[in-house]
């Protein structure tokens, strides 16, 4: 019988893999996923990872290229945020923030506030993406509420069709991804939704050459005539992530800024997926040069290691909770600054500095440019999408029409099965085929990324035509 390694160390009870595999079935509910299919088809379970890859418990190796979705930063196992780790668990592995502080989530305040965008000056941590968000929806909420009489009507939010902030039910609300919330709609507060910037399928039949981002419009007069009852805008910005990799038009975000302050209403940035140099920048929001009033940080904030996040905000909001004890603000989590995550994200952020990592991947992003323009020789690509290292590929049925296959197809899906069989970990967004390598990805691993990638997107297409040739024979 071979032992597996469980939850960090060698475990001591020797597990045959079948048992394993077994269990996995019998008590696991896995995110996101249908059960019936998942239990139908060969199981991957993961044992160990270093650098950009991970081995399943028979010893076979993938290329994790969707940085176990969007969180690993500098490769899985790596030294020097493990030893950050060890040497924080050996002090303490965690303390309350409530009402008292900790050593590591005091540094790395004043490190986030040091790289983050200008005019964020205060940092509310929290455990994960989702809370992230929470929290700023209800910092806007009540800093509205107590900056003034004349305000208290500003309860609202305007956000964006297929935008994805999260799955508590706050975030859910300003949510627009269908498919995964529509059927929560009872439960969700209501708000204003604009069309999503997505050039590619654009709700107003424009081209962005001509546009002059029309799209922004539709936000404008919705402030125009509703800016007393909402409370802040809120966006991902550079790269609609779980929406379809969809990249924001250049200008938007800009556009959005300035009728934001033109309306008085506070912008929200969602970096969880964007921020620590996925697009290549350390926060998406600097493409544009756009500050938000508050910023959600969390997946690539303890480089994929720990539930971790925080919201930046201003000194502004910050002020309007300052006074007597019905001012504060009544929010927090048990695990909030939590000396783990906190010792994990200064390793993080050490990375960076250490490396000059933000200017040594900008030749790493130029070259998987390239490798993508191969993508184009299937013709059931309809886009190629990428900012920095977050790629998209949507495959169509017709790139002249940009028919979609149908969803019972599951093109996606059967394309990053097709993936594993290559040593490559994928994963779609409905007929989407992501591509998010880590910032610690060599060239060589680009290549082979895309090349496994273009392979078993040929195979499935393959395989979908000659099934179809043979109904239409029959
Ligand atoms: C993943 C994600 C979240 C939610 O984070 P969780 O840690 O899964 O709760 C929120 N916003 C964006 C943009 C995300 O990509």
């Amino acid at each position: 019988m071979k032992s597996y390694t469980v939850m960090g160390g060698r475990c001591k009870l020797n597990y045959s893999k079948e048992e394993l595999l077994k269990w996995d079935i019998e008590y696991v509910w896995h995110p996101f996923t249908q059960m019936k299919e998942y239990c139908s088809e060969e199981i991957l379970m993961i044992e160990r990872g270093e650098g950009c890859y991970l081995w399943d418990i028979d010893g076979n190796k993938y290329i994790d290229a969707v940085s176990s979705i969007w969180l690993n930063v500098h490769g899985h196992n790596r030294k020097e945020i493990n030893e950050a780790v060890k040497k924080q668990i050996d002090l303490v592995a965690h303390s309350t923030l409530l009402g008292q502080a900790n050593v590591p989530s005091t540094v790395l305040a004043k490190k986030l506030i040091h790289i983050a965008p200008k005019g964020l000056k205060k940092v509310f941590y929290s455990d994960n993406g989702s809370t992230s968000v929470e929290v700023a929806l209800k910092l806007a909420f009540q800093y509205w509420q107590q900056k003034g009489e004349k305000y208290k009507s500003k309860t609202k939010f305007i956000s964006l069709k297929r935008g994805y902030h999260g799955d508590t039910i706050g975030s859910v609300s300003v949510g627009g991804v269908d498919l995964f919330h529509s059927i929560f709609s009872p439960l969700l507060f209501k708000g204003y939704k604009v069309d999503v910037p997505y050039c590619y399928r654009c709700a107003l039949n424009l081209s962005y050459d001509t546009c002059s981002l029309a799209c922004t419009q539709q936000v404008k007069q919705i402030m125009e005539k509703h800016s007393e009852e909402i409370a802040a805008f809120i966006m991902e910005p550079e790269v609609i992530a779980a929406g379809g990799i969809i990249t924001v038009p250049r200008g938007y975000l800009k556009r959005i800024r300035e009728l934001c302050d033109e309306h008085n209403i506070l912008l929200i940035l969602d970096e969880v997926a964007v921020g620590f140099g996925r697009t290549g920048k350390m926060f998406a929001c600097e493409h544009e040069d756009v500050s938000p009033d508050l910023l959600c940080l969390s997946k690539g904030i303890t480089g994929g290691y720990m539930p971790f996040a925080a919201t930046l905000t201003t000194d502004e909001i910050y002020e309007a909770f300052w006074g007597d004890e019905t001012l504060k603000f009544t929010h927090g989590h048990s695990y909030t600054g939590n000396q783990l995550g906190c010792a994990a994200a200064l390793a993080n952020l050490e990375i960076f500095e250490k490396e000059n990592l933000i200017a040594a991947i900008q030749p790493k992003i130029e070259h998987l440019k390239k490798l993508l323009e191969k993508f184009w020789e299937i013709e059931n690509v309809g886009d190629i999408r990428q900012r920095g290292f977050m790629v998209g590929i949507e495959l169509v049925e017709d790139r002249k029409t940009k028919k979609p296959f149908a969803f019972e197809k599951r093109l996606g899906h059967r394309v990053i099965m097709e993936a594993r069989k290559h040593g490559l970990i994928l994963r779609p967004i409905v007929d989407v085929i992501e591509i998010v390598p880590m910032l610690c990805v060599s060239e060589e691993e680009l290549s082979f990324i895309c090349e496994k990638t273009f392979e078993s997107i040929k195979a499935v297409l393959k395989q979908v035509k000659t099934k179809n040739k043979k109904i239409i024979s029959q």
